[in-house]
């Protein structure tokens, strides 16, 4: 039962001062601590939630779990503008001066640390973006769906004997508009208007690529990041299982490890770009009868984090894709469902570019289908 006694939130602050002093700044051990989000009590974090996290980051000396892991298993995303105690972020600015992670976290003992010092938040607001209706979580569904393997029709109604999939690294939502506004991606865009997706969090190849291939979510709970093989069966097993020719082609490296699936092609004639090579080998197994494709363009994300994702650098390497997508188009047999696709969006870092964050241009990414 809630006491009728009313006290001043002063006189809590202070009392919790005390009491911190009291415990020898042990405040933590009672293991009491609540912050709500947007006020709501549906959205809280306390000390069970935190735990649930094994994710942590050490920033400036401070070790916590970051607040954007929270936002994301909550739904709270694409994320503007947070609020904590009285002070705002502007979380596209924050990810413009931050080299990978942002730096609030979450630590054990419930106050937020913003990279310099400690807000005490009991409640935080956060501003969001409009959110895609679908998730890359779709994708994998769709492509079964499509080669009448199962599946659902989420995002693809039609169905065909041969799928390929364009995977054009980091080209985001906002860098394909600014791309299309520029003209340089006039075979993509002859493709169709593209539906808008909500990437997974964090907004990396590593995770996303395995979820294009696998329909399962990152364990975000887990934090487990770093391996390339997928957490289960993939679209490209299924599809070996029901007797079709499947293959994942792409440059040196790779987000995911499709095992047998993977065809590698470097950049053997060291124009700078793989999607040549890997175009050509494309168009080969095509021709071979491959029945569905994974093509993954790697170089529009490379040259983005050197350069910034709307350098011209970067721009440049999406007319490439482009170019190499116009290449392999005329080769497909009509009725061949054709896909365009990223992983995740970028934004710019001192110095370069990067991807990660739940900022709309990290975190919104396209996706079309055109039936040739
Ligand atoms: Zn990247």
């Amino acid at each position: 039962m809630m006491s009728s006694m009313r006290i001043s939130p002063a006189a809590v602050a202070v009392f919790l001062s005390l009491l911190a002093v009291a415990v020898g700044g042990c405040i933590n051990s009672a293991g009491a601590w609540t912050i709500t989000i947007n006020g709501n009590p549906q959205y809280v974090i306390d000390r069970t939630v935190y735990d649930g996290f094994g994710y942590r980051l050490t920033i400036n000396g401070t070790t916590g779990v970051p607040l954007e892991q929270f936002l994301y298993a909550e739904g709270l995303y694409p994320v503007t503008e947070v609020t904590i105690a009285g002070r705002s972020y502007d979380w596209n600015a924050l990810a413009n001066a931050t080299t990978f992670e942002l730096p609030l976290l979450v630590t054990a003992d419930g106050r937020v640390f913003d990279g310099q010092g400690y807000l005490r938040a009991g409640n935080i607001n956060v501003t969001v973006a409009d959110r895609p209706a679908h998730t890359s979580l779709d994708i994998a569904p769709s492509m079964l769906y499509a080669l009448g393997l199962g599946g659902d029709d989420t995002l693809i109604q039609g169905r065909s004997d041969r799928v390929v999939l364009f995977y054009v690294d980091a080209m985001g939502y906002e860098r394909y508009e600014q791309a299309k506004s520029r003209g340089i991606i006039n075979n993509i865009t002859s493709l169709g208007a593209p539906e808008k997706l909500a990437c997974m969090y964090p907004s990396v190849s590593i995770v996303n690529g395995k979820t294009l291939i696998t329909g399962m979510p990152p364990d975000a709970g887990k934090g487990d990041y770093e391996s390339h093989l997928p957490d289960g069966p993939t679209v490209l097993e299924t599809a070996a299982q029901h007797g079709l020719i499947a293959y994942w082609i792409g440059g040196n490296t790779s987000p995911v490890d499709p095992g047998d699936f993977r065809i590698s092609c470097p950049d053997r004639n060291e124009n700078g770009y793989e999607a040549d090579e890997v175009t050509t080998e494309a168009i080969r197994q095509y021709g071979s009868g491959a029945d569905l494709l994974y093509v993954h363009y790697k170089d529009s994300d490379t040259i983005a984090h050197v350069y910034g994702p709307f350098s011209d650098e970067a721009m440049a390497s999406l007319e490439y894709a482009d170019i190499q997508i116009g290449r392999m188009l005329p080769c497909l047999d009509p009725g061949t469902i054709v896909i365009v696709y990223a992983d995740h969006g970028g934004h710019k870092v001192p110095g370069g570019g990067n991807h990660g964050c739940l900022i709309p241009s990290d975190m919104i990414v396209p996706f079309i289908v055109h039936v040739i």
